[in-house]
């Protein structure tokens, strides 16, 4: 690192030192403060504002703020313990805040319940429940929430709307279909999830969320325990899903692969946010450099 801030091609002692291609951007960055970036209402998806969570004297969520803009994929870094995991806890109403605001396309969600802020279009992925492994892909995926079996059970007993149903069920099931099918884990439809691999049972985890039909994805390292060429395609499929209009909120541990893929990145640290800003300029923050000493950045 230079004094200003920049980094220094080749210098080999920063984890920024091999990103040349973003040289250029970098040496525009005259600061290696970034300010808390102000979305208006109109392009920020999700806003977080002061959430504040505390475990026995832990200060998890100290404060923090940020907004995630429509259609952006963003990335939450920190080292651990920063309080990203609980973060997300806190957005999907795992966790109730001690203080603090949650709002997601200008709905206050703070309060709400797991399943209906999940409804709202807000998705988080989660592992595959015991009761599931038993079951195969297909049906994993054929009973996700928005396969709304209860709903479909209710009207099957009503004989005038048996015909809607049958529709219901082949639209559920072309949907599931085109879904393995993205994911490329149509050929093991018929298998257990509990037979999957790591990597197979995380692109299960992110087709289940998809199948609710969400707006924003939040992903907590997702590759964790997936093989390069997986997570390869988890990330082109993430890219095309972005494409079409989803917002994406990622943590991930791999900070290159996060400088590589989002144009956003939000650091947290001890509970707060450290810093936020495009790549090139977090790359450069003395403050996150200081954050990560020691840590394998
Ligand atoms: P990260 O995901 O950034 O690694 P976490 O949000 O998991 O960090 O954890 C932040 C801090 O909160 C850590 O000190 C962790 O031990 C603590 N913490 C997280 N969840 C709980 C919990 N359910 N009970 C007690 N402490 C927790
Ligand atoms: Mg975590």
């Amino acid at each position: 690192m230079t004094e200003d801030g920049t980094t220094v091609e080749g210098s080999g002692e920063t984890a920024t030192a091999d990103r040349s291609d973003e040289a250029e951007t970098e040496q525009a960055v005259d600061s290696g403060e970034s300010a808390r970036r102000e979305l208006d209402a109109e392009s920020a998806s999700l806003v977080v504002e002061d959430l504040r969570k505390s475990f026995g004297g832990i200060d998890a969520v100290d404060g923090v703020s940020f907004s995630v803009e429509r259609g952006s994929l963003t990335g939450l870094i920190g080292p651990n313990g920063a309080g990203k995991s609980t973060t997300f806890n806190l957005i999907t109403g795992v966790h109730e805040p001690d203080a603090g605001r949650v709002a997601f396309e200008g709905e206050t969600l703070t309060g709400m319940r797991t399943s209906s802020i999940a409804n709202s279009g807000l998705v988080r992925t989660f592992q595959i429940a015991r009761e599931l492994e038993e079951m195969t892909v297909l049906e994993n995926l054929m009973l996700s929430p928005r396969g709304q079996s209860g709903e479909t059970l209710t009207n099957a007993v009503l004989p005038g709307l048996r015909g809607s149903v049958r529709d219901e069920e082949r639209e559920l099931r072309e949907t599931v279909w085109e879904t393995l099918e993205l994911f490329e884990i149509d050929h093991l439809a018929e298998e257990r999830a509990g037979n999957l691999s790591g990597g197979q049972r995380k692109l299960l985890e992110l087709a289940r969320a998809l199948m609710l039909d969400p707006t924003m994805m939040l992903l907590d390292e997702p590759f964790a325990g997936v093989n390069p060429t997986l997570e390869e395609k988890l990330l082109d499929r993430i890219h095309e899903l972005r494409e079409e209009g989803l917002t994406f909120l990622l943590v991930e541990h791999d900070i290159d692969l996060i400088m590589e893929h989002c144009e956003h990145v939000i650091v947290m640290h001890q509970g707060q946010v450290l810093a936020e800003g495009p790549p090139a300029e977090i790359r450069s923050n003395d403050r996150v450099i200081d954050a990560y000493l020691g840590e394998d950045v």
